[in-house]
């Protein structure tokens, strides 16, 4: 096809400033803008050729290639477009779209949700519930069931909202589509606008006579048990999304979220440190000195511990695996036994004299030699 002159196609003379063919190409843009002109190919066809011209003319080098050589300057590879196919609609709203300012609203929509039509679908509001666990069904993993005070769907009109099915209408003022177009005169001349219908809320439907149920509404107060599935391993703060066990949408949209926050209760012995649990242990010197078997508490049961003949306080026994499960995925924590000795602070009499024989014994505590450097490492070395 034989390609008209860029300055007869924005209809501007040779000699016509930047300003003016901006201006031009406004106008003609505006005039077989897709939107104006649905299916229309032939508008389709102005609209990109009314772009290629602008393309060439707005630039200071293409345009005097062109005005020198015409379509042959600036034809080929190098334009930025790759003559032949000319520009793509994306390509000319990409690079001109600002050049139609707010007329249609901005041009990121194009071929998008704006056109794309249809009935707007209302969402139910979340809710938030709190659920406590115990530190075995944290471990453990657990079912729980709720009961939520929320709204559902209206059982008398299932959600419409109407008294019965003579009592919704497609909605006049929109036809049923759930939204509206208008034409408007702007400056830049005629504009078609689409927005969601004022008279039905985009629902597309209007309700002559509501149920008497939910007075409209689609929607009822209830309370309703859920079950909830909860993973090994959560904690405090965690939040679980139940999708759909939210709220209900008034007029049958769709439900909201549930969304479940775990809290803790707090285990009367054991202390969680993220996956670890930690067991503060208390026994006595002589238990200490001489060692003993002791029973600590895991989650679910209880197990023995042997202690070893000087073991120091603060010591930490680590029960490997005795800890919590990570939460979706492998493996599990660690029991950490923290060895603390009771010091007694009020003795009998004989008590005392014990104690008072044993103060001078060398076992009970070393005394260095002089000129024993290397005593305090010795001895903070037991306590490791
Ligand atoms: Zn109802
Ligand atoms: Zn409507």
């Amino acid at each position: 096809m034989e390609k008209r002159d860029y300055y007869e196609v924005l209809g501007v003379s040779k000699e016509a400033t930047k300003e003016e063919i901006k201006k031009a190409y406004r106008k003609q843009a505006l005039k077989y803008h897709p939107d104006k002109n649905p299916g229309d190919k032939a508008a389709e066809e102005k609209f990109k050729e009314a772009a290629s011209a602008y393309e060439i003319l707005s630039n200071d080098e293409k345009r005097a290639r062109y005005d020198r050589y015409g379509h042959a300057g600036v034809g080929g590879a190098g334009n930025g477009f790759g003559g032949a196919g000319g520009m793509t609609m994306e390509d000319i709203f990409s690079s001109f779209g600002d050049i139609f300012g707010d007329a249609f609203g901005g041009f990121a929509g194009f071929g998008g949700s704006r056109r794309s039509g249809g009935r707007r679908v209302s969402k139910g509001t979340n809710l938030r519930v709190k659920v406590k666990l115990d530190l075995q069904e944290i471990s453990a993993g657990t079912e729980k069931k709720i009961k939520v005070s929320k709204y559902v769907s209206c059982n008398s009109c299932n959600g419409t909202g109407a008294a019965d099915s003579n009592s919704m209408t497609t909605c006049s003022t929109c036809r049923g589509s759930g939204h509206v177009t208008r034409i408007a005169n702007t400056l830049l001349g005629q504009m078609q606008t689409t927005s969601v219908c004022p008279t039905c809320n985009g629902e597309g439907k209007t309700i002559t006579k509501k149920c008497p149920s939910c007075y409209g509404e689609g929607i009822v107060q209830d309370e309703e048990i859920i079950k909830i599935n909860i993973p090994a391993g959560v904690a405090k703060g965690m939040q679980m999304n139940v999708e759909g066990k939210g709220n209900a949408a008034r007029r049958g949209g769709i439900n909201g979220d549930l969304i479940v926050v775990i809290d803790e209760e707090e285990h009367p012995e054991l202390i969680r440190e993220g996956n670890d649990l930690i067991f503060n242990l208390f026994i006595s010197i002589p238990d200490s000195i001489l060692g003993t078997q002791v029973e600590v508490p895991t989650v679910d049961s209880r197990v023995k511990i042997r202690i070893e003949p000087g073991t120091q306080p603060g010591k930490i026994l680590r029960l490997r695996g005795k800890g919590l499960p990570e939460v979706n995925g492998y493996g599990r924590g660690d029991l950490l036994v923290n060895v603390n000795v009771w010091i007694p602070k009020n003795l009998t009499k004989e008590e005392s004299k014990i104690i008072e024989k044993l103060k001078d014994s060398e076992s009970f505590f070393p005394k260095p030699d002089k000129d024993d450097k290397g005593f305090f490492e010795r001895m903070r070395g037991y306590f490791q």
